[in-house]
């Protein structure tokens, strides 16, 4: 296996403009990076075992990056799951994901396997298994707890991830410092509010980036293109990319 190899279990923003499913990735088949409503589904698509996942990291409360945590959590239930797993989020992301999964699922909490909630402290590594995150306050929705992008590193690569953001200094430093960067691009040329766009900013962002990292947009509409930015891809549902 290459030392990055990423699945996308979908690509799309949370209105999944022309079909698309919600973004999320998994990370050398272990690490699922956010927790989209059609996780499942997905997951089963690129023929990942749920039960195999040994983290799953979240950037924040929205729907499309969290309301899959509850299916997540049924499937690890009822469909023999005895290895535990390690939930890695923004502070509350315990607190409100056991409210809601109760809710939905009730009785979705119960012996076969332990659960570590750790609170990704921005600045702090969480190390799980081979893969180390740290993650990063970015600037989203003021509304909500905390909105966090991570730098991780895995088998001596690193790789940035911005999670739903404006461009921010915390966005830049991610540009800087990543051998990759799998950032969010919500639109082409729209200027959705607590966003990224293709045309205003990720020229910005490629641009703060060593010329030989790679970028790669996610979390996006179906008219987003690299735009003939250099080393820049766009991520399509259920496809793969290594590093
Ligand atoms: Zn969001």
């Amino acid at each position: 296996m290459p030392a990055l190899d990423l699945a996308f279990i979908g690509s799309g923003n949370a209105f999944m403009p022309g079909g698309l499913c919600c973004n999320g990735f998994v990370v050398n088949e272990r690490y699922l990076f956010e927790a989209p409503p059609q996780a499942l589904m997905s997951l089963a698509k690129l023929k990942i075992d749920p039960n195999e996942l040994d983290a799953v990291v979240l950037s924040h409360h929205h729907g499309d990056h969290f309301l899959g945590l509850p299916f997540l959590l049924l499937h690890w239930r009822w469909k023999g799951r005895t290895r535990p797993v390690t939930i890695v989020g923004p502070k509350n992301t315990r607190e409100l994901a056991s409210r809601i999964a109760e809710d939905v699922f009730p009785g979705v909490f119960g012996e076969g396997f332990a659960i570590n909630w750790v609170e990704a402290t921005p600045g702090k590594c969480v190390r799980v298994g081979d893969l180390t995150v740290e993650g990063v306050l970015v600037q989203h929705d003021d509304l909500l707890a905390e909105t966090l992008g991570y730098k991780s590193w895995i088998n001596g690569r690193n790789f940035g991830y911005t999670g739903d953001t404006i461009l921010c200094d915390a966005v830049m430093d991610l540009a800087r410092t990543s051998e990759l960067l799998i950032s969010e691009c919500a639109s082409r040329d729209l200027k959705v509010p607590v966003h990224m766009n293709l045309v205003d900013d990720i020229p910005i962002v490629r641009e703060a980036m060593a010329p030989d990292s790679q970028l790669l947009l996610t979390h996006i509409s179906p008219d987003v293109t690299a735009n003939g930015l250099p080393n820049t891809f766009v991520a399509e549902d259920f496809k793969r990319y290594r590093l």
